[in-house]
């Protein structure tokens, strides 16, 4: 029992993808940030990141599978230098955001190091958090209503990061050190 459990969470670790993440811009919603984590945890997303919303940080959903547990979420104070310190670290981050610069998330290459931004339920993503990104991004919308639910617009473009870092072959080798890998195993293993 132990040893299956062993396994499994070494194959995991083994797909995380340390250069995906995603940062939500006051989504304050418990079941969309709990779907959010989940889609993060599917695609092999390692951590996530969020500003906290103006009535505080919502607590997670139940019925969400736990992913927060695997997927840990830090929290931020303010946009602008969150995204700034993610550029520093060699993200590209992309803006869920209609703008004249936007362009259709499919062409975009998420085999970069990648922070997907997407905003909060009502007000979507802040004008300067939109400018302050490398690109605005947008799934193209052919219906009567004019966005997606946050959630799901996070794991239409997720998913589009899996299937292009699996035909990179990101999947097929560790993408964490060994020594990460190692003590998340431990961590993992007893918690
Ligand atoms: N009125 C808001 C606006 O204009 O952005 C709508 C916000 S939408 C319900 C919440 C979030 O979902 C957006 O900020 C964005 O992150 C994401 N989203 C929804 N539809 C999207 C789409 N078609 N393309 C990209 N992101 C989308």
């Amino acid at each position: 029992m132990k040893q299956a459990r062993l396994q499994k969470i070494q194959r995991v670790l083994s797909l995380r993808q340390p250069t995906l993440t995603v940062l939500l811009e006051e989504v304050h919603k418990p079941h969309n940030l709990s779907a959010i984590l989940r889609s993060c945890d599917a695609v092999g997303a390692m951590q996530a990141h969020a500003i906290v919303p103006r009535g505080g940080m919502p607590t997670y959903n139940a019925t969400s599978g736990s992913a927060e547990k695997w997927v840990p979420l830090h929290t931020h104070k303010q946009v602008i230098p969150t995204i700034e310190d993610l550029q520093k670290q060699g993200y590209q981050v992309l803006a869920t955001h209609l703008s004249e610069r936007a362009v259709d998330y499919r062409e975009v290459d998420y085999t970069r190091p990648t922070c997907i931004l997407l905003g909060a339920e009502k007000w979507g993503v802040s004008e300067d958090a939109a400018k302050a990104a490398d690109q605005n991004i947008i799934i193209p919308m052919m219906g009567m209503v004019q966005s997606l639910n946050v959630s799901v617009a996070a794991a239409t473009i997720l998913f589009e990061a899996q299937r292009q870092r699996q035909v990179a072959g990101m999947y097929r080798e560790p993408q964490i050190e060994p020594v990460t890998l190692k003590r998340l195993t431990f961590e993992w293993l007893y918690p």
